[in-house]
């Protein structure tokens, strides 16, 4: 049975970017402290639990003596940033650089819009960090919404700005904004602008994952439980091969998957590491 790793898989820029910065902190001795979970991956979340990382929350920081903060890729909200310079913590931020374009260009259209009444929308999961952060930039009064089951938060007869949560999927994305498109044309409004804001480190690679998912017999897709891109790039793999499973752990792998198989596609999130999927890949070799 051939095992192949995708080439395109492990972290993106921006998760690879703050895991570096974990690790470099770690290795001075000190404490490191950071807001929530670093990555949507508990394996790599436990590897860097052991070498010091502490998760916080906002809540604790009054009572914890942190000198120093991490804030991870998905960043945080306005209000927070200014916790912490009252409080006087350093901050070691990790957002990512896409996320924090993102975040300005939010507070700059949600600035302008007010005078106008306008909207702020943003196609994403309610309660996910980075849309707290991008919320936290139009005054926490943004519109957040999945699908069109949501669409009776929204006036219609006003303008919208409309943005998407990073790693939400383009077509997605693509047909909400028509949808919306659409409701407004109906009552005669026109003022909609769709900001591109999906992030190309997850939308590029649909096309390049639909061709490795039909290259394969089966497909191993390694995500956390909780990560949004590791549900979006797995629907991916499954709408193109039914032999599609996810897991999250080597444990989860179980062997009648193989049984009738000749060639393995080992692929993950974003927020997957790239031991994680060699480890998974040398366990199925192996069996
Ligand atoms: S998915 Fe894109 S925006 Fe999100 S952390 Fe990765 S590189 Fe940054």
């Amino acid at each position: 049975m051939q095992v192949t790793i995708d080439p395109g898989s492990g972290f993106c820029f921006g998760v690879d970017r703050a895991i570096q910065l974990a690790m470099a902190e770690l290795e001075t001795g000190n404490p490191v402290y950071c807001l929530g979970e670093m990555v949507h991956n508990k394996v790599q979340m436990d590897q860097l639990k052991a070498k010091g990382l502490k998760v916080i929350t906002v809540a604790d920081l009054p009572q914890l003596k942190v000198q120093k903060l991490m804030v991870r890729a998905h960043g945080e909200p306005p209000e927070t940033f200014q916790l912490m310079k009252d409080l006087g913590i350093t901050t070691l931020d990790a957002t990512c650089p896409i996320v924090t374009k993102l975040q300005r260009k939010i507070n700059t259209v949600f600035t302008a819009g007010l005078p106008f009444d306008s909207q702020v929308v943003i196609y994403g999961k309610s309660g996910h960090a980075e849309v707290a952060g991008l919320n936290g930039n139009a005054g926490n009064g943004a519109i957040i919404v999945s699908n069109e089951m949501d669409f009776e938060k929204i006036d219609f007869s006003k303008p919208i700005q409309l943005f998407s949560q990073t790693t939400m999927d383009a077509e997605g994305y693509r047909i909400l904004g028509a949808a919306i498109k659409h409701r407004m044309t109906e009552i005669g409004n026109t003022d909609l602008v769709i900001h591109k804001s999906v992030c190309r480190q997850v939308s590029g690679r649909s096309p390049a994952l639909r061709s490795f998912a039909a290259e394969h017999d089966v497909i191993i897709f390694i995500g956390g439980n909780n990560s949004a891109n590791g549900a979006y790039l797995f629907s991916v793999c499954k709408s193109i091969n039914e032999n599609s499973f996810y897991i999250s752990h080597i444990e989860d792998i179980d062997i009648k998957w193989f049984q009738k198989s000749k060639s393995v596609g080992i692929t993950g999130a974003t927020s997957t590491p790239a031991w994680l999927i060699e480890e998974v890949a040398a366990f199925i070799k192996e069996l």
